[in-house]
């Protein structure tokens, strides 16, 4: 899968920008603030995905404007496609000129992997950024997945709210058995999935690791569940698991009127060469496990999809490391890529490719900037 063209318009700081990209390696270089990750950000949004930096719709849109326009042509499902993508309060998505019921349904269509300097942090910092990492890349590879994760959300916090309200109401004791039924019933079909994905992911970020580490170190990944399941527990295993778990934790949940366990308490767990990379792994092994990660997600896509994903690396050359550097632009090798940075020396990586200049929101040919 590739991008043909991207035409802008009113997106953030970018008036109007047209980009017409090469098949391999495209890095856009400038100095700070002058929209390199907005373009990679209005690139991302087109996997139906929200915002990997976290924006609201309408932080999206340019200063003063009413709305921005994102146009795409890509290669994708053997045949070249096109998306228009609307932002205003709320954001529209065309593809090849039908209006989708929701941006969501690109996934699955347009497939994407975001690698940023967010991510490096990914294994130290708190469990939420691994779940979103999580929900994040399965969305694209199993699309039902994110209308589970959304009804999910719904019945967590129907059943929060209804465990706030049993202090003042202890006769609604018995809503709240019904609640836990909707509730498993969705918690069940969140693990199965997210226990496959990691199960898959873990596999393939093992062979990476080892790779990176120079065959030293090996990784292994997997789900720390707040619900007792295991990884090879059919749905109703798990459904009956988490039923199980709401009826011990009653009291504890009324007490404290919120959920204390599920699919909303899970993390990923990190062990390199047996002992935990979160707890006691150097800055570099940290790194490489999110690399390992992002690797085994660009693979996943490809084995799912037969697809490979745009991959785009927002601001990390220059974190990491020559030997990671070089493992990464060698193992991306044949997929479309937006490398982002400030540095002349980050272009220079580019043997094959092509090099955009970006200032104040404009693409200048890189020709013009440096009289080549
Ligand atoms: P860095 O190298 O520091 O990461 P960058 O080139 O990636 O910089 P961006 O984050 O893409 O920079 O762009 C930041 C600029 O975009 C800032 O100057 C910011 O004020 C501007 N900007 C962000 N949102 C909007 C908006 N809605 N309208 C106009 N300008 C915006
Ligand atoms: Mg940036």
């Amino acid at each position: 899968m590739y991008i043909e063209s991207i035409v802008l318009e009113h997106f953030r700081n970018m008036g109007r920008l047209e980009l017409t990209p090469c098949q391999g390696i495209n890095v856009i270089y400038g100095d700070n603030a002058q929209g390199k990750t907005n373009l990679a950000e209005a690139i991302w949004l087109f996997t139906g995905a929200k915002s990997f930096r976290g924006s609201k719709e309408k932080e999206m849109v340019q200063f003063g404007q009413e709305q921005a326009t994102a146009l795409l042509h890509f290669y994708g499902g053997g045949r070249s496609q096109q998306a228009k993508l609307r932002i205003g309060n709320q954001r529209q998505m065309e593809l090849n000129e039908i209006a989708l019921p929701s941006p969501a349904k690109m996934a699955g269509v347009f497939y994407s992997v975001v690698f940023s300097p967010v991510h490096l942090s990914l294994v130290k910092e708190g469990p939420a950024l691994r779940r979103r990492f999580l929900d994040t890349a399965l969305c694209q590879v199993v699309p039902k997945y994110g209308s589970y994760l959304r009804e999910y959300h719904r019945v967590l916090d129907q059943r929060n709210a209804l465990l706030k309200d049993l202090e003042r109401f202890p006769q609604l004791e018995d809503t709240l058995v019904v609640w836990d039924q909707h509730f498993a019933k969705l918690a069940a079909a969140v693990l199965y999935c997210r226990f496959h994905y990691v199960k898959r992911m873990a596999s393939k970020a093992k062979e990476v690791y080892l790779g990176i580490s120079g065959q030293e170190e090996e990784l292994e990944l997997f789900m720390e569940c707040s619900v007792p399941a295991q990884e090879d527990m059919s749905r109703e295993q798990l459904r009956q698991q988490v039923l199980l778990t709401l009826k011990e934790k009653r009291r504890e949940d009324i007490a404290r009127g919120s959920t204390s366990a599920g699919p909303h308490r899970d993390d990923l767990e990190f062990l390199v060469n047996g002992v935990s990379a979160k707890a006691y792994g150097s800055q570099g092994q940290q790194r490489s496990c999110v690399l390992a990660l992002k690797m085994a997600e660009c693979a996943i896509i490809e084995e799912i999809a037969e697809e490979s994903p745009v991959i785009l690396l927002d601001d990390v050359m220059s974190e990491l490391d020559s030997r990671r550097r070089s493992y990464l632009l060698n193992k991306i090798q044949g997929r479309q890529v937006f490398v982002t940075c400030c540095d002349q020396e980050s272009v220079d990586l580019l043997e094959q490719g092509q090099a955009f200049y970006m200032e104040k929101g404009c693409i200048i040919p890189k020709n013009t900037k440096t009289g080549q």
